[in-house]
């Protein structure tokens, strides 16, 4: 059975920071943060750095994606996040335990399925 999170995927900022203390890594323990002197951020220990997927699109290996104006962009490009994923999932596949993924959100009804 996969390991999720104990709680539900949160919408906001806020409800993030208050969930990560007590999410949990795909070995079902306790995550643990630390102060990155590469990238620059506390991220998660088992995590890749942000260094190690820079962004296809800008460039970056900082923490942050960067605007053409060289101003910190408020999100990943798509192309990194989706190069971040393909790194947790590499890993994972080695046996390194990552971040546990969200419990699927409940379905939405299904409108098409015939009556
Ligand atoms: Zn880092
Ligand atoms: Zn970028």
């Amino acid at each position: 059975m996969t390991i999720t999170q104990p709680m539900p995927a949160p919408r906001t900022l806020a409800e993030y920071e208050a969930a990560k203390p007590h999410m949990i890594d795909t070995l079902g323990r306790p995550l643990v943060t630390a102060w990155c002197d590469t990238c620059r951020i506390r991220h998660f220990t088992v995590e890749p750095c942000a260094s190690e997927a820079p962004c296809p699109t800008c460039g970056s290996t900082r923490s942050r994606c960067m605007r053409p104006s060289e101003h910190e962009a408020p999100s990943w490009h798509r192309a990194r996040v989706a190069r971040f994923e393909a790194l947790c999932d590499q890993r994972e596949s080695e046996g390194l335990p990552q971040v546990a993924r969200w419990p699927a959100p409940a379905p939405p009804p299904d409108r098409h399925r015939p009556a």
